[in-house]
């Protein structure tokens, strides 16, 4: 369907667009990781043969009656509280009525006017900018519809098919307030909010198989402006480039038509990533009424005081405050502190080695660097990590405490990896501990300086930037077992 605004004016240019400021709210569905649907007791599961995961509740039978899945409103509260939200006590199902084939009820059982949590907020940062708090509206909590399945048969050019497994799928809806400013402050907030999500452990929020999905509304005012302008629901983002994508689009496609002297329609469009454009899909006349109404078959959902002290009480840190205590009690740069809190294994394991470390900044470098090689080799993620926190963090103690090289350390950790031996049966089994004791680090000094006469020279004619040669050949000799700040003193002293 083609809508008037398509028949289009030129997109704007960067000057044009510099006129005017974007505001953006997003609409997030999260679907949450249940054993079994909301509102029965099939399995909440991806990739099972169409059609095999339903029952007469799902499928809407007359008579059917819907039960509420307590997990799934325990995951609800607590992706309200990862978000900052106040829980109400009392909300309310409601019926959204709508035709679709993929509705075999012919209505979604959602909540209207009395959401399970509002009031929330995510904090996000934009590089180049200071933190800034994005408002939630809302969170509400609603049954999944199935799919409509548009390819891959051989009549797909004349049928469509419906696989039920998804509906009823437990989802809760995120409303955001129009306060996002530009398509990376959009990019920030989704990123935060699947971050949160991920940590309080309610969903896998994996986008690809659409247990995170996004719609993002759009519209553009002139600088200085109060009143929003018209808005543009954007529909079928399904990656975090494709949101960017399409907001950036849009942007442009609405100054375009303002600064031509057009009128914004208000109405929904659908990404089409191939071309990199929104086109229209149904503008405000043909919108649903919805005819929301209370939801008779269910009561209302009421949250004691006691229910939600203890979901409360066992909520994990969350990932900004997480990211500030590895800044303050840790010592990490803001850089290190977000990589590492890039998922909550991720958090745990190098809080973990840390600990057991003693040395958080060294073991940040070697989560980071070395390990994280090693798993990306591996093609692992850290919840598989063949090397435990804890013996990572006794590695990296021996590195820190002088007992091993970090050049051998290195070899240490691969053939740990290899084998998820400990650090210390495999230095004592190869004999690499580090050779610290003066004595013997004295003696081979000496005989490092008395082969290379040149450069002892040129040491004590003042380029003692040649020290790092002698260390090099004391290594040698050692076969990368001493200890370099040790050796660096015994040469010093040699060398006058
Ligand atoms: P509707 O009545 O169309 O459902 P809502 O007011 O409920 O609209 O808002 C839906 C979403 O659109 C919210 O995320 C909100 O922040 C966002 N939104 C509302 N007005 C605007 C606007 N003028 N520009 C951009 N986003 C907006
Ligand atoms: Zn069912
Ligand atoms: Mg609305």
């Amino acid at each position: 369907m083609e809508s008037m605004a398509d028949v289009a004016a030129p997109l704007a240019t960067a000057n044009q667009i510099a006129k005017y400021e974007a505001v953006i709210g997003l609409e997030v569905h999260v679907q949450l990781g249940t054993k079994t649907k909301i509102f029965c007791a099939c399995p909440n599961q991806f990739g099972d043969a169409p059609n095999t995961n339903v029952c007469p509740v799902c499928l809407g039978m007359p008579g059917a009656l819907p039960v509420l899945n307590r997990q799934a409103v325990e995951y609800a509260i607590q992706a309200a509280l990862a978000l900052n939200c106040e829980v109400r006590r009392k909300s309310v199902f409601a019926r959204k009525n709508y035709f679709y084939p993929d509705l075999p009820k012919g209505y979604q059982i959602s909540q209207y006017d009395q959401p399970l949590a509002e009031h929330g907020w995510v904090e996000v940062e934009v590089e180049g900018q200071p933190p800034k708090r994005i408002g939630i509206t809302r969170i509400h909590m609603e049954d999944d519809a199935g799919k409509n399945i548009h390819e891959g048969f051989k009549d797909s050019d004349r049928y469509s098919y419906v696989d039920l497994n998804r509906t009823g799928s437990p989802l809760v809806e995120i409303v955001s307030e129009p306060e996002m400013r530009s398509s990376d402050e959009a990019f920030a907030y989704l990123s935060e909010l699947k971050l949160a999500l991920q940590f309080a452990g309610v969903s896998s929020c994996d986008m690809e198989k659409g247990h995170l999905r996004c719609d993002a509304n759009v519209s553009v005012r002139p600088r200085g402006q109060a009143e929003f302008g018209t808005k543009v629901e954007i529909k079928n983002l399904n990656s975090f480039r494709f949101l960017k994508q399409a907001i950036d689009f849009e942007i442009s496609r609405q100054v375009g038509v303002a600064e031509s002297g057009g009128k914004i329609v208000q109405e929904t469009r659908l990404y089409d990533p191939v071309l990199g454009e929104t086109l229209g899909m149904r503008s405000k006349e043909e919108a649903h009424d919805y005819r929301y109404f209370p939801e008779p078959d269910l009561v209302p959902l009421l949250i004691s005081d006691e229910w939600l002290a203890r979901v409360k009480s066992a909520m994990p840190e969350m990932p900004a405050l997480r990211r500030k205590r590895f800044a303050a009690d840790y010592g990490l740069r803001p850089y290190d502190a977000a990589v590492l809190t890039g998922s909550r294994a991720l958090a745990d394991f190098y809080d973990e080695a840390a600990k057991t470390s003693g040395d958080p900044r060294l073991t940040a470098n070697w989560t980071i660097g070395d390990l994280q090689g090693l798993l990306k080799g591996a093609g692992k993620e850290i919840e598989d990590s063949p090397v435990s926190a804890a013996r990572l963090g006794e590695l990296v103690a021996m590195v820190a405490n002088g007992e091993l090289t970090g050049k051998l350390a290195k070899d240490v950790l691969a053939k740990m990896f290899e084998t998820g031996e400990s650090a210390v049966s495999i230095v004592e089994r190869e004999g690499l501990k580090a050779i610290s004791d003066t004595g013997v680090l004295e003696k081979i000094a000496a005989q490092v300086v008395e082969a290379n006469p040149k450069q002892a020279e040129q040491y004590r004619s003042g380029k003692t930037s040649v020290i790092q040669f002698f260390v090099g050949q004391v290594m040698k000799a050692t076969r990368g077992q001493a200890n370099p700040a040790a050796a660096t003193e015994a040469l010093k002293k040699l060398l006058g």
